[in-house]
């Protein structure tokens, strides 16, 4: 035992300092050691997760792809086609017929152009649109979904034949289905695909998402969708007006209200409308509209794979 004396007499002594020197000594050089060996660790950790990142990167054809259309959209340049490489994804191998080959260019200066699109349809009503469309010498756009009866089979054919763009809406239009995974959009949007090529001979390049591109029900797929869409050369287009003209108890004044106030404050709109049975004010609100639109200066267009298209904003 080390009596109280001691213990005096050695904090003051030479001793002491000779062993408070040597502790520190060693301080000196343990703690770096520690450090350098924790942070060489550290660093191969980093070195391990950057390695996945890029691994990822490379399989990945989301945001190279998206951001190659948005600027072909605005440079007018050719997209090509990707090829499927050894290391894609199931589902780019699947529908090796399934691809499009977009043109896009911008409007010219001081050009102000509608384009009024019809989703849902074939109803009762497209007999009525086409003949308002022709009436004015109006081309349109058709997003359709699948129906298999004689008169809606001829409703595609009509659409097609009366010089309007036929595009893909969707087979079923179960948002829950269809935004359930990449393969389930595929097999639908395939078959609505393949239904207007056997009956009219179009193989579409347009499409429109039901919903829009960005919707509540494709939160967690809608970007590997879009991405595999646009990899196959499909272009898709969402509106900046909005007709209304699924609202309850819409009037046709209230559909030529929103369609065009909202035309005018905008050179360039892609409308959405509906090709319906129920909506027969869609169809009673047409003549006014177009002629309102054309009295202001706007030509009324249908959309192409050259018409750069209006897309919905991605959120992250
Ligand atoms: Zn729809």
């Amino acid at each position: 035992m080390v009596s109280g004396d001691e213990k005096i007499m050695y904090w003051g002594s030479v001793k002491s300092f000779k062993h408070i020197i040597l502790l520190f000594i060693v301080i000196l050089i343990v703690l770096p050691i520690i450090a350098a060996v924790s942070l060489l660790f550290k660093s191969q950790k980093l070195s391990d997760e950057l390695n996945t990142v890029k691994a990822l990167a490379d399989k990945s054809t989301i945001n190279p792809i998206l951001v190659d259309k948005i600027e072909s959209a605005e440079q007018s340049s050719q997209i090509e086609t990707p090829v499927a490489e050894s290391e894609s994804i199931d589902y780019q191998l699947d529908y090796p017929d399934l691809y499009a080959t977009p043109v896009a260019k911008k409007l010219s200066k001081g050009e102000k152009k509608v384009y009024l699109t019809f989703d849902d349809g074939p109803s009762k009503q497209t007999p009525k649109i086409l003949d308002v469309l022709d009436e004015f010498q109006v081309k349109a756009t058709f997003f359709v979904v699948y129906k298999n009866d004689e008169f809606s089979n001829s409703m595609y054919k009509e659409i097609v034949n009366r010089g309007h763009t036929i595009g893909v809406h969707s087979a079923s239009h179960n948002y829950n289905k269809i935004y359930s995974s990449v393969e389930y959009y595929l097999e639908d949007f395939n078959k609505m695909y393949l239904h207007i090529y056997e009956l009219t001979g179009v193989k579409i390049d347009l499409f429109r998402f039901p919903g829009g591109s960005i919707n509540s029900h494709n939160q967690s797929t809608y970007q590997p969708i879009i991405a595999e869409m646009i990899r196959r050369g499909f272009t898709f287009h969402d509106w900046n007006v909005q007709s209304g003209d699924t609202t309850k108890n819409v009037t046709k004044e209230l559909i030529y209200n929103n369609v065009v106030n909202n035309v005018l404050k905008r050179n360039k709109s892609v409308v959405l409308m509906h090709d319906i049975l129920s909506e027969v004010a869609t169809v009673q609100a047409l003549p006014e509209i177009i002629e309102e639109i054309k009295r202001e200066g706007f030509s009324i267009d249908k959309l192409d794979a050259t018409v750069a298209p209006f897309l919905f904003s991605y959120k992250n």
